[in-house]
This record gives C-alpha cells, structure tokens and sequence, in this order.
C-alpha cells in the first residue's frame, strides 16, 4: 500500500511498542517518519530518529524543528509516547503525580504546540494522540494512570474543536492491554510471569492481548486521507474490553 505516499510524520515514543509499529506501518504505507523518543538507539533506515524528552520544553522544539527540516514539512503527528503508573490515590504521592501527569498529558501538548505551526502549512494534517480503556472505563488500581489518558481523552476533544477550521483533524486511539515491551516489563516483575501472562489473557474478552500492529492499524485509519470527515473521535481497540461491557478482573 503507498496510500501514505508523499506524507510526512512524525511519531513520538516511536522507539518502541504501539509507536514503533506506526512508525513502521507508515513507513512500509509510504510516508517518510521520524521517530522522537527518549531512547533512539534502536532506530534505524528508513525512520529518521530524533532524541528528545516529552518532559523538557527546550529538547521537544529541537527536536520537532530538527524532524520537520528532515522531512520537508510535517503532515502527521502521532503524540504517543506515554509511562505507566499502578494504585490508588493512597499509592502514589505529589511528586509522581506530577511526574507521569508531565509525561502523558503536558508532554503531548509540549510536542502539539510546537508542531502545530508545520501541521498548519500541511495539506492533509492530522493529530492523533494515544490515549487508553482507562480513559472512560474506571479500572482499578489505575487512579493516576487514568487520571491521566482522561486528561487526554478531553485534550483530543478540546483540541479538535480548536483546529478543525484551520483544516487539522484531531483524534485519538483507545487501546486495551496491548501485548508492548511496557505490558512485559509488568508480568516480568510478578512471581510466575508465564501464569500472569495466562491470567491476563484470560481475563480479555478476545482471550488475547491486543497486538501493537492493531493499534497501528487504527492510528493510520484516523491519519490518513481516508478518515478525512473523522475528527474529535476516539477509536477504541481493545478486544472488545470496553464496548462489551467487561472489566478486567
Ligand atoms: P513502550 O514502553 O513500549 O513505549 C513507550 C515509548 O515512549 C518508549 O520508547 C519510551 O522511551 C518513550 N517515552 C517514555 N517517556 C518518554 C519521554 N519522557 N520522552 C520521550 N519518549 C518517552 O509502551 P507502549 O505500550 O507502546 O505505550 C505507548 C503508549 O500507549 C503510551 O501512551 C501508553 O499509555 C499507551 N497505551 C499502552 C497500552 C498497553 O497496554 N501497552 C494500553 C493503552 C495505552
């Protein structure tokens, strides 16, 4: 497929997981991407690597300034790099509130702000932030995680109302428990991480783990011309967690 031929993206927190797969599947559909992320060691032709932290203002406009001179312009951006943080309100303190809150919802407005003048002067632009289930879904032991993927949940919303005249479409993914090197760093740290993997399976309503190529799947829908009517949605893919009604146990 070259249906993304022409375009340029892109892609932060590309260096792993559901980023790297989109950075892949846009590349392999035509599109010339570059990947911004903490750790660029493993990125290599044809994504162009940029290193820069979500968290630092200074590194984000570099970096964004850097990826756009390389691709000629910017027509996509997918605001995806994210951490993860586990329990209740009573688990975690100020300080890492402010920290994953900095990371997964200031972070994405850092990278959108100084993208958006480039988006601007494109053709064909689209945003599309990755949010989570745990956006709209109340799992537990995810206080401060969901916390913060609602925060991106109205962001992408608020955002799409504020750009659609300018001619950039903003939505989001909503991804289930997707089988990433982040998902095997936590069963990597239980007891018997094959019985937890089995646990977690089973407790899908597919009876599997999402794939991160799925999730990629879905970003290039909400990123390419095809989804050119499609702004201020989100497009869950988590095997059904959500729409059926079922909660992890
Ligand atoms: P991952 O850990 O495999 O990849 C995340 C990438 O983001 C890494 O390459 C990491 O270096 C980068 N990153 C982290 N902090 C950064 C920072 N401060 N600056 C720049 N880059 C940074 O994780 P993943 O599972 O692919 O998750 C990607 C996104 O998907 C996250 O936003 C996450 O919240 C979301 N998500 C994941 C799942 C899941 O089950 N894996 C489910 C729903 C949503």
């Amino acid at each position: 497929m070259s249906d993304f031929e022409g375009l340029r993206a892109l892609v932060t927190g590309g260096a792993s997981g559901i980023g790297r797969a989109t950075a892949e599947l846009l590349a392999a559909r035509g599109a010339r991407v570059a990947v911004l992320d903490l750790d660029v060691s493993s990125v290599g032709e044809p994504l162009l690597a940029h290193r820069a932290d979500v968290t630092d203002d200074a590194s984000v406009r570099a970096a964004v300034a850097d990826a756009a001179a390389a691709l000629g312009g910017l027509d996509i951006l997918v605001n995806n790099a994210g951490v993860g943080a586990q329990g209740t309100v009573e688990d975690n303190d100020d300080a890492e509130w402010h920290r994953v809150m900095d990371v997964n919802v200031v972070g994405m407005v850092r990278v959108a702000r100084a993208a958006l003048p480039a988006l601007r002067r494109s053709s064909h632009a689209a945003i599309v932030n990755t949010c989570s289930v745990a956006a709209t879904a109340g799992l537990p032991q995810r206080a401060l995680y969901s916390a913060t993927k609602g925060a991106v949940y109205a962001l992408t919303l608020a955002m799409a109302a504020d750009h659609v005249r300018e001619g950039i479409r903003v939505s989001c993914v909503n991804p289930g428990t997707v089988d990433t090197p982040w998902v095997g760093r936590l069963l990597d740290a239980a007891p018997d991480p094959a019985a937890e993997r089995a646990a977690l399976q089973a407790r899908q309503p597919t009876g599997r783990l999402v794939r991160a190529a799925e999730v990629a799947a879905a970003v290039a829908y909400l990123a390419s011309p095809l989804s050119g009517a499609v702004t201020g949605t989100s497009l869950a893919v988590d095997g059904g967690m959500q729409g059926l009604r079922l909660r992890p146990a």
